[in-house]
């Protein structure tokens, strides 16, 4: 029996954030409905290809899935659990935003087994809120957060972003304090990326963006700060206090298998990938021919990865993880050793100083982390 992940795109938001290039956007409740119809329709129908799988962590992610109507989720998550054989003690995460999930909402998705809430707060100072377009104030989030906590909520992450507009190295380190004060089990912490076609990016010339250097020292801040206070940082842009780091997440950077159901979700199972399209009539279109079509399958652009892309991805994946990548992992996956694969590219990266060995695993120094990409690069075997 293999474990699976499963991961449902909950495309809509309240409105859209300045610098959001993501698949989401407003809907009303009977959009919403009728989508969620849909998914309860991919759930099952895909279902008979996973009866040898059992399901380790559900994700319901955005967009905004916490602007569903309760009772949409609870019809989500009961589909899964009818459909699906679920592993004792899965996880299973909500995606929140501060505003959208009132203490009775978050006291159902309780007792509909969800069991780790994560919420986009991304900055404690209301006016960086307020230049990157996101709906909620620092105090909307703190009562959503107790609300949260009252609700029974035992494992909550708190997300962070620097690198923001007009913040500063002092405003970074006012949202660390205040977060860590709050004492999540779990916090992610990502630079924004000024993505092109964004309202931000149009607006970028009015704003004080940090500079490369002062997001350096954000990072660095991000790691001591946290790990002072009890945060394990055990990927790249993640921190946990012991035994709360997000098992769904590890899937990916472990290249487990996932399946991803809605609008735009993508799958990886056994080396083969594939995405459901991003327009709502070829979902609906892929969801209803799947269903004429069982027992056989339709994967939309489905891509077989040849044995360099997944050993490629095993390692460049693999190193986001601060416990990096095991050789004999490596040797069991490919039959071959990591060494005779990757001997002159880890010992160039050792040489530099970039990477490190321990105990059978190779993995990236501090130096290495910093110049991460260049890293990651150095693995392409093409
Ligand atoms: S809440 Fe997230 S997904 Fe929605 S618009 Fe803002 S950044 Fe995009």
């Amino acid at each position: 029996m293999r474990d699976l992940s499963i991961y449902i795109h909950i495309p809509f938001c309240v409105r859209k954030c300045l610098y959001c290039d993501f698949l989401s956007y407003a809907a009303s409740a009977a959009e919403m409905e009728s989508y969620v119809n849909l998914l309860l329709r991919q759930i099952k129908t895909d279902s008979v290809f996973y009866r040898d799988h059992r399901v380790v962590s559900v994700f319901l992610g955005g967009g905004t899935p916490s602007l569903l109507p309760t009772e949409e989720a609870g019809r989500i998550l009961r589909a899964v659990r009818e459909n699906y054989r679920m592993a004792d003690g899965a996880e299973i995460t909500i995606e929140c935003n501060p505003g959208t999930a009132t203490a009775e909402k978050l006291k159902n998705y309780i007792t509909y087994g969800i069991n780790r809430l994560s919420i986009g707060l991304q900055s404690a100072r209301n006016e960086e809120l307020v230049r990157i377009g996101r709906i909620h104030s620092y105090e909307v989030f703190l009562h959503t957060y107790q609300a949260a906590r009252e609700a029974g909520f035992a494992n909550i992450n708190i997300d962070l972003m620097a690198a923001l507009p007009g913040q500063s190295i002092t405003s970074y380190r006012e949202s660390l304090e205040r977060v860590t004060a709050l004492l999540p089990e779990h916090i992610s912490a990502y630079s924004l990326i000024l993505e092109e076609g964004t309202p931000l990016y149009d607006r970028r010339e009015q704003y004080h963006f940090p500079t490369e250097e002062e997001d350096r020292e954000m990072y660095q801040m991000t790691k001591e700060y946290l790990g002072e206070k009890g945060y394990r940082r055990y990927e790249i842009s993640n921190y946990a206090r012991e035994g709360f780091a997000c098992r769904h997440n590890q899937v990916y950077w472990q290249r487990g298998d996932y399946v991803g159901f809605g609008l735009g979700a993508a799958s990886m199972v056994r080396d083969v990938r594939w995405s459901m399209p991003e327009s709502m009539k070829e979902y609906k279109d892929y969801v209803t021919s799947q269903e004429d079509n069982l027992p056989y399958r339709h994967f939309p652009g489905a891509h077989v990865l040849t044995t360099e892309e997944q050993m490629e991805e095993f390692m460049f994946l693999g190193l986001r993880m601060m416990c990096g990548v095991d050789g004999r992992a490596f040797y069991d996956k490919f039959g071959q050793e990591m060494e005779a694969v990757y001997g002159p590219v880890l010992a160039k990266m050792m040489s530099q100083g970039l990477m490190q060995e321990e105990s059978g695993r190779v993995k990236l120094t501090d130096r290495g982390i910093d110049v991460s990409n260049y890293v990651m690069a150095e693995f392409l075997l093409g």
